[in-house]
């Protein structure tokens, strides 16, 4: 079976369940500061999931794009990559445990004829908050696996969310499938690590809402939110012992294959494990990055929050390149792959592929440089002579004077037999965040699938960012493309294309415009619609490629007032009267990109 196959039965069979299939969201998440990345399926459903109405229903299904930075750490073992593809399935406050653990039971037996025996599940044991989720275990002993197979586990293992202090949360149900590689030992299960046992889906029961006092109380609303692993579940069905192996993977690994002279079978089954780990790091670092940088929001490497990512991901891979000896630019060479194989399914890559491969050759020629400049070398060359234990200290020098990620310090120190500090990362990640004024990077590794701030000053600071939107437009012109937005409830930040400094006199009419219509108290309304429809009365906005897929629109004004109109998920103010004025703070730019950060008083 291949990635595109599953795709498909993965939609048919949940169309055929009364699911409506809605289009993959950005990788880069709206409005959301509390992450860099989308990192589940659930993610950009999160207000639908707090009780706002979805324009498509109460039964959805998706295939969603990932980025999971929290996982690169574990890139190089058979079943962790930076970028996956996540399927789901959701119920808002409609099905519940019994219909949702059904469809997967049937989905994987039937559909993708996976024999009972190679499956093994988990459910949430019980503890003083919340008890044992019986219900799940009787429905799968019901269903015909043995009580053998169905483990019980604690919180740490069994349990989603809340994703702040409160909120939604509650007991999930865990799919494993069981491959042919020997177990580790007398007491492997699937909470091992050894890869006997893959996690390929996850049913997630959202039954409690954790209030400010530390209780779980009932939630009022019961949603179910499931992820399935696209890449994870292609392998095993074709008995591969990696993801690596997958048809969207494979044409990667193979190029690597041709520029490194190295055979990735010989490897799997050789003892070379660096070599075999370096390998996959370069396959997956590349597609994740192309990925990223191809998206409808794509951003270019560079330094702060998403770029900042992109460029680890590239400059990490690059440096493996140069331990397989690849002399010459080849990022590009794999980008250009990834494209290939992921474009029908992706058109945004399409759209962005000369982007994309320019600024992997720019990324790549100005690596080399740094790699190649005495500074670098000998600084490092000084360390293996002093065997000296790196330090998160000594690498944030490397990164802040050469530009050179932590990662890749930690992989030369390794190669180098060079000491390692215990933790490592923690302290990396606080020389960063005092290093930005607001480091995000890693950010994303707390939200664990979480929840966004929808308090009410993030959600004028929405309203408002749709108001600053169109009046860029209108003064500047529609060339004006939102690239980016993060709000807090302390500000708003913006970031869009044009290709120059914007003059004081663009800068005043943008801010009048604004609050002209604040002072105007102009109504904001919400309609749903096709996405055609939306076009057609002139909305802007990211669109989703599902023909017919219903969205929000929301409009501030009326009639002849109508000053904006976008298609967004919410949540918006009901009117202008009471947002206070917009006041532009702060204007910086990078490569045709400008950012506005502004505060409301
Ligand atoms: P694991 O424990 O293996 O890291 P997880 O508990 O983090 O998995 P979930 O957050 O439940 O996984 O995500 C749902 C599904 O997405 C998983 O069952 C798996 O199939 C897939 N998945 C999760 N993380 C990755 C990853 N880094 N690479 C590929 N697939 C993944
Ligand atoms: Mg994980």
């Amino acid at each position: 079976m291949t990635t595109n196959e599953l795709r498909k039965k993965y939609l048919d069979f949940f169309e055929s369940k009364k699911h409506v299939v809605i289009s993959s969201a950005s990788l880069i998440p709206e409005n959301d500061p509390t992450v860099l990345f989308t990192t589940a399926g659930m993610h950009p459903l999160v207000p639908y999931l707090l009780g706002e109405k979805h324009p498509a229903g109460n039964r959805l299904t998706d295939v969603q794009k990932c980025v999971r930075t929290g996982d690169i750490d574990d890139v190089g073992d058979q079943w962790h990559l930076t970028f996956f593809e996540m399927l789901g399935n959701w119920s808002l406050n409609d099905y519940w445990k019994k219909e949702s653990i059904e469809f997967s039971f049937e989905f994987l037996t039937k559909e993708l004829n996976i024999p009972v025996e190679k499956l093994a599940v988990s459910v949430f044991e019980g503890d003083d908050d919340a008890p044992f989720d019986e219900e799940s275990y009787n429905i799968w002993k019901d269903l015909g696996l043995s009580e053998e197979r169905i483990y019980k586990y604690n919180k740490k293992e069994n349990w989603w969310g809340p994703a702040g202090q409160t909120g939604p949360c509650g007991p999930d149900s865990e799919i494993f499938f069981i491959t042919d590689k020997e177990a580790c030992g007398d007491n492997c299960q699937p909470s091992c690590s050894c890869g006997k046992y893959v996690e390929i889906w996850n049913d997630v029961f959202m039954e409690y809402f954790k209030d400010e006092n530390g209780n779980y109380n009932k939630a009022k609303i019961r949603n179910v939110d499931t992820g399935m692993g696209v890449e994870r579940v292609t392998a095993v069905l074709n008995n591969f012992s990696d993801n690596y192996q997958v048809d969207t993977m494979k044409p990667i690994v193979e190029k690597i294959e041709e520029l490194t002279l190295l055979k990735y079978s010989e490897l799997i089954s050789g003892d070379n494990q660096e070599f075999l780990s370096g390998m996959r790091i370069i396959a997956d670092h590349l597609r994740a990055a192309t990925m990223i940088m191809g998206d409808e929001r794509g951003v270019v490497p560079n330094n702060v929050d998403q770029g900042y990512v992109v460029r680890k991901l590239i400059r990490r891979a690059i440096r493996h390149g140069r331990v397989f000896q690849i002399n010459d630019l080849f990022c590009f060479k794999i980008a250009d792959i990834v494209i290939n194989t992921m474009q029908d399914f992706y058109p945004e890559l399409k759209r962005n592929k000369n982007f994309i491969l320019e600024e992997m050759k720019k990324e790549e020629e100005k690596y080399n440089r740094i790699f190649d400049s005495s500074s670098f070398n000998n600084k490092f060359k000084r360390l293996v002579e002093n065997k000296e234990s790196i330090t998160a200290n000594i690498a944030f020098d490397f990164f802040q004077t050469n530009g050179v990620p932590p990662e890749s310090i930690k992989d030369m120190a390794k190669e180098n037999h060079l000491e390692i500090e215990d933790n490592f990362n923690e302290n990396f990640d606080e020389l960063m965040k005092k290093h930005q004024e607001l480091s995000r990077a890693g950010a994303e590794e707390k939200f664990k699938g979480g929840l966004a701030d929808t308090g009410e000053m993030s959600t004028k600071y929405h309203t408002a960012t749709h108001l600053l939107h169109s009046a860029l437009r209108q003064v500047l012109g529609e060339h004006v493309q939102q690239k980016g937005s993060n709000i807090t409830d302390k500000r708003l930040r913006f970031d869009f294309t044009h290709g120059e400094k914007m003059t004081d006199e663009e800068k005043k009419q943008v801010e009048n415009r604004v609050n002209d219509a604040i002072d105007k108290k102009l109504s904001v309304s919400m309609e749903e619609m096709s996405v055609e429809d939306a076009k057609t009365k002139g909305a802007i906005g990211l669109f989703g490629d599902k023909y017919g897929e219903k969205v929000k629109v929301y409009t501030i004004g009326l009639g002849d007032d109508v000053v904006s109109k976008e298609i967004c998920g919410g949540p918006h103010v009901e009117d202008l009267g009471g947002i206070g004025h917009l006041i532009k703070k702060e204007e910086s730019s990078s490569a045709g990109v400008r950012r506005i950060k502004a505060i409301l008083e």
